[in-house]
């Protein structure tokens, strides 16, 4: 008897966890575990094996088999199974966002919100086969043409974070296999149910065995997978501190890696900006998802005195009209953070600013959910005259605390801006062009919104931070995944019809 045959002996209640390697369950050696909570009750609900170095190499052996086969299967085939897969995702729509909602706390809406993203990048990556066409010159000298092909790595790694548990290893993931790369996916180690349930359905789709694999696991696994010889590219989305070790130490052992970190996203209010509406889209963009998106806005910047007094004001009633509740629960505006740590994290910050001279708008720190529960519940907080020096305004808070800075001019909330270390998303709420042109062409942020609370780019085009929001040159979704996930190859090719000249040439060969 193994530790989680112990440990699920003792508790019946618990599911038990596997990997998935090779296109089957894998229970693994279980030397090590952790288990999964539903963050709306507190209560454990699963034990999730974590993988070992050893266990990891299996995992990286079956997919460089699959990846001989896969890689030359005809890319309109491969889309094929993209195609089957997608149909199987929508059709699976209820049942997962239920799942996501039990280990990730969110509500059943915004879950399939997130459902339907993770199909939006399958629709693009289904455009592989014109995204893999090369480029071809005729006759560049000589008789001779040239041409690129696009070709896959090989074994790729995706290192997922627990707050999209199926749109980020959906959308990291698959333009990677339609490529012609296996993939192994590491999910996080809290909501590993939506992986293993994403692997049924590729495999019901009709993906090779070993094409796509599940490891589930911690820091060991991720050691394992970033620093392994035949790993060819690293994707990974997660917080700044993480993404930079995993981008350095990935990059040490010689890999092409992409890491998207944490952000800080700001929105500008302008005296002309209509107020109603800057507050309505600040309120489901600042505090959805329990303010747990690496795109949600933590900072609200009115421009002036005026701007700011009646923005506050506005926003202060509808912030204390927000509603936490459990993830099924309808009436919910929001559900739990993920954690009673993260919950503890979020409380620090709040009391943080406290001491620093933070005003208390609007207090969320013992919400009233209706009932007696251990799940981890913070309701909506608003603090406002929070000022660039504190720490509140310096670091990401992954809960519903969101600020206010007041600014007196454009020019300033830019500077601010650009000097914050993090530059994933901004937007700025306006009804002047010049002004909304100057923020697009100044601001330092690499997505940006005018008029437009979440400025997420959609499947078709690239998303990416900047600053310490991103390491390495390359974007996930849009068209940037192609060139991360191919290498190219260009060919020059000559077919003479006689034996040609046999002159040796020692100069460098020139057309002109
Ligand atoms: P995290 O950094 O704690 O974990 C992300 C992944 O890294 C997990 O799979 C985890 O197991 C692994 N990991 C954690 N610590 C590690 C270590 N020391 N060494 C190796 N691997 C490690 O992030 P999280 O809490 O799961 O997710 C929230 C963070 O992700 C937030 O900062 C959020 O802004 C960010 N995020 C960014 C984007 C983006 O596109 N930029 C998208 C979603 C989330």
């Amino acid at each position: 008897m193994n530790k989680l045959d112990h440990v699920v002996g003792e508790e019946k209640s618990v599911d038990r966890l596997y990997h998935f390697i090779d296109g089957a369950r894998s229970e693994g050696k279980n030397e090590r575990y952790g288990y999964v909570y539903n963050p709306s009750t507190g209560e454990e609900t699963a034990v999730c094996p974590y993988a070992t170095a050893e266990e990891v190499d299996v995992a990286v052996e079956a997919a460089e088999q699959a990846f001989k086969r896969w890689k030359s299967t005809p890319v309109a085939k491969r889309v094929e199974i993209l195609f089957e897969f997608k149909s199987l995702l929508v059709k699976a729509t209820e049942e997962l966002a239920v799942m996501i909602g039990q280990e990730n706390g969110k509500t059943i809406t915004d879950a399939k919100g997130e459902i339907s993203r993770a199909i939006e990048a399958v629709d693009f990556a289904m455009n592989a086969p014109h995204l893999l066409k090369g480029e071809h010159s005729s006759d560049v000298g000589g008789d001779i043409n040239a041409f690129s092909i696009k070709q896959p790595l090989g074994v790729v790694t995706c290192i997922a974070p627990f707050n999209f548990p199926v749109m980020v290893p959906v959308a990291m993931s698959t333009m990677a296999l339609a490529c012609g790369n296996s993939v192994i996916l590491k999910p996080s180690e809290r909501v590993p149910n939506s992986a293993l349930f994403i692997s049924e359905l590729w495999k019901k789709a009709g993906l090779p065995a070993g094409v796509w694999s599940v490891v589930n696991g911690d820091k060991e696994a991720v050691d394992a997978l970033i620093t392994h010889p035949n790993v060819m590219a690293v994707s990974f989305v997660g917080s700044t501190k993480v993404a930079e070790a995993i981008y350095e130490k990935a990059s040490r052992h010689h890999k092409r890696v992409a890491a998207f970190g944490g952000g800080k996203n700001h929105m500008i209010i302008m005296p002309d900006a209509d107020i109603d509406f800057a507050v309505t889209s600040f309120i489901g963009a600042a505090y959805g998802a329990a303010s747990q998106r690496c795109m949600a806005l933590s900072v609200a910047m009115p421009v002036g005195e005026k701007t700011a007094k009646v923005f506050v004001e506005k926003l202060k009633r509808r912030v204390e009209e927000l509603k936490v509740g459990s993830y099924d629960d309808e009436e919910a505006d929001f559900g739990p953070v993920i954690t009673q740590q993260a919950k503890d994290q979020v409380l620090k910050s709040i009391e943080g600013s406290l001491r620093e001279g933070a005003k208390l708008c609007v207090d969320g720190r013992d919400p009233d959910v209706g009932r007696t529960t251990n799940g981890y519940y913070l309701g909506a907080t608003l603090l406002d005259r929070v000022t660039p020096d504190m720490e509140i305004y310096r670091e990401e808070v992954f809960g519903p605390a969101r600020i206010v800075v007041h600014v007196n001019s454009l020019d300033e909330a830019i500077n601010l801006v650009n000097e914050h270390e993090y530059g994933n998303g901004v937007t700025i709420f306006t009804q002047s062009g010049p002004a909304a042109r100057k923020f697009t062409e100044e601001i330092e942020v690499g997505m940006v919104g005018v008029n437009v609370p979440i400025p997420i780019p959609v499947g078709y085009h690239n998303f990416g931070g900047w600053k310490r929001s991103k390491f390495g040159e390359s974007h996930m979704f849009g068209p940037d995944t192609v060139r991360f996930f191919t290498k190219i190859k260009t060919v020059s090719e000559r077919w003479p019809e006689s034996k040609g000249n046999n002159d040796v040439a020692f100069d460098f060969p020139s057309n002109r």
